[in-house]
């Protein structure tokens, strides 16, 4: 698992704009937002992406999501909709090496994305 940025934010070493933390899981600001709500839920345990959780993940993955949908709710975007998302290696254009979901909304999102 590389020292990621996210395992600095986690760690305290980066400052960051938490919006929820809970024991297994935090939630902040994308620091380049590309749309007026970008907030990333991370765990805290050190996984690299999606292709790299286990079966006894199942839990932690389940966890995630709920965590993305009470942010989404808290930033006022269950009623216009939002996208949740995470990329997964070089094609999936995934760029910090330590498991997050996108949660992207305020504004009407493209599809099918680049
Ligand atoms: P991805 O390209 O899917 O790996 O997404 C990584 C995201 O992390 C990008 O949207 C970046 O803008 C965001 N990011 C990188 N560094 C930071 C940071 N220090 N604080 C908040 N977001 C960050």
């Amino acid at each position: 698992m590389p020292d990621t940025v996210f395992a600095k934010i986690l760690a305290g070493e980066i400052p960051a704009d938490f919006v929820h933390e809970d024991e297994h899981a935090v939630a902040f600001r994308d620091v380049a937002p590309q749309a007026p709500v970008h907030l990333l839920v991370i765990p805290r345990k050190p996984l690299t992406s999606v292709a790299a959780a286990q079966e006894e993940d199942a839990e932690l993955l389940g966890h995630l999501l709920a965590v993305c949908r009470k942010v989404a709710r808290a930033a006022g975007l269950e009623d216009g909709g939002y996208r949740v998302v995470t990329n997964v290696g070089n094609d999936g254009g995934q760029s910090v090496e330590h498991l997050h979901f996108h949660v992207l909304g305020g504004r009407a999102l493209g599809w099918p994305p680049g």
